[in-house]
């Protein structure tokens, strides 16, 4: 690829998986490119933190067989012949019991549900998973959706718990196409015969990925500038004028933020109203989410879904997954907790507070645990983390490019069909990358028409 046809600069916001992959791919199309990050590190919401005496992912990350996004990243990094590939088992922590629900005769099996309940949810998920038109389902509750298919008391037994844990009370607002691309996605992960899980993980987890690919941006010339949030944008000219808290004062021909709608709102004050409505209309979850790690091991499953009253959202056992050696012989748990982004008192609980909670409810469901188990509680939060995919949401978001000339957004709320994960955000990237360019060759066509306008 000729590198040096199209020098425009363009500036990448947020170096998140997403603005890593956009500045990459337009840096291949051979523009000069800038991602600028807040954090210290890049990453995001996929970086790397210490854990006691170990590293690991900040928030707990699996890799699907068929996220061919992010295989294919992995493939270009070298990195994907490495991957690890388990089969996981999933648990149900229901009425104080801890249950397998790891294949379909453990599912015939599961006790809080009679058969015709049974054949009920197995033929909601079997259906949701046929489905392709997930617009027609973005004007139906999910509620109403479910209760439609499974039934009252399945709806009230599985379905509303789950929802819950994953969306607090916002559940009554979610359309039906959350669910939908919940299902979608994890029965694509499912193999055929006893429908067993496969996940991947990348020895070393998310930080050796992020290494190589810091490595591959820096390589193929994109600048990478860390510890810099971007404050303010506007229009000044023909260019796009950038000012950050260091007081880094740049300016581009193009701005892409990838960073959560708020932020873009507050950025540019510049937008018209109407923009800064559908930025700031955009309801977020956000993550409370403890990391524990321990000296003895749980009881095997990948997740536990709860549908029980407890603190936390699931269990996940990530050792149920990753080998223990990377966690130096011990075993890392997450214990998510989803609230609302705007939940003020959530988010000001201190990791003690947390921890008088947290801990004891995990002891209620694996009683063998002891004091003496737990080595360390630390925990990590973010507020913009899940865009909640309200009734008709695909029709209320923002647009890509923005009224101040040469000023995008393409952030993960732009994600409509799919839930919230790496290989969608990937590939969101990359179809704007598309986008991006056939945004150039009408600019070099409206450059080529007047020039020919003054040759006549
Ligand atoms: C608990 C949890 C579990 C998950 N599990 C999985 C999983 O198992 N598998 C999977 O595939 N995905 C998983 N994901 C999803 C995955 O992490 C995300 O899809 C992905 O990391 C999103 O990347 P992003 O670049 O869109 O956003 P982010 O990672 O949020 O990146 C946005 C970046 O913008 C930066 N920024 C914000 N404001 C500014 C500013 N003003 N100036 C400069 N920079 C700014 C932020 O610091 C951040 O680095 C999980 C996420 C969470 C929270």
């Amino acid at each position: 690829m000729d590198l040096t046809s199209n020098r425009q600069s363009w500036a990448v916001v947020g170096g998140g998986i997403l603005g890593m992959t956009l500045a990459l791919r337009l840096r291949e199309q051979g523009k000069e490119v800038t991602l600028i990050e807040a954090a210290r590190d890049i990453g995001g919401l996929a970086s790397a933190w210490k854990i006691g005496n170990s590293v690991w992912d900040r928030y707990y990350h699996v890799t699907l067989m068929s996220d061919l996004h992010v295989r294919n990243i992995l493939n270009d990094l070298e990195l994907e012949d490495d991957m690890r590939w388990v089969e996981t088992k999933t648990g149900f922590y229901t009425k104080g019991r801890l249950l397998s629900m790891s294949n379909s005769i453990e599912f015939l099996r599961f006790p809080p549900l009679n058969l015709v309940e049974k054949v009920r949810l197995g033929a909601t998920i079997f259906y949701a998973s046929k489905l392709k038109d997930w617009k027609k389902l973005e004007s139906i509750g999910v509620c109403e959706w479910l209760t439609k298919l499974s039934g009252r008391s399945v709806f009230e037994k599985i379905w509303k718990p789950l929802l819950r844990a994953k969306l607090g009370e916002n559940y009554q607002h979610a359309s039906a196409a959350f669910i939908w691309s919940i299902i979608a996605r994890m029965y694509a992960a499912r193999r055929s015969g006893l429908k067993k899980e496969m996940f991947g993980y990348l020895p070393g987890g998310y930080r050796r990925f992020l290494q190589a690919f810091e490595k591959r941006l820096v390589d193929a010339g994109v600048t990478i500038q860390k510890g810099t949030c971007v404050q303010h944008v506007k229009r000044t000219g023909s260019v796009v004028k950038m000012d950050t808290a260091d007081g880094f004062e740049r300016e581009f021909d193009h701005i892409v933020f990838t960073t959560p709608a708020p932020a873009v709102s507050k950025a540019c004050p510049g937008l018209q109203p109407r923009e800064h409505g559908l930025l700031n209309g955009i309801r977020y979850q956000g993550i409370i989410c403890p990391s524990l790690l321990l000296k003895k091991p749980l009881a095997g499953y990948y997740v536990t879904n709860i549908t029980d009253d407890v603190p936390f959202t699931a269990v996940i056992d990530m050792t149920a997954l990753i080998k223990p050696e990377e966690v130096n012989g011990n075993y890392l748990v997450y214990l998510p907790k989803y609230v609302d982004a705007t939940d003020e008192a959530a988010f000001s609980r201190s990791d003690d507070d947390l921890k008088a909670e947290f801990w004891p409810a995990l002891k209620r469901i694996h009683p063998h645990l002891t004091d003496d188990d737990l080595i360390t509680f630390q925990v990590a939060r973010a507020r913009n983390v899940l865009a909640l995919s309200t009734l008709n949401y695909s029709e209320s978001l923002p647009p890509v490019h923005t009224s101040i000339p040469g000023v995008h957004v393409v952030n993960s709320a732009m994600i409509c069909n799919g839930t919230l994960n790496v290989n969608e955000t990937i590939q969101l990237a990359e179809n704007a990358a598309v986008d991006f360019l056939k945004l150039d060759s009408r600019v070099a066509a409206d450059v080529a028409g007047s020039r020919c306008a003054q040759a006549v």
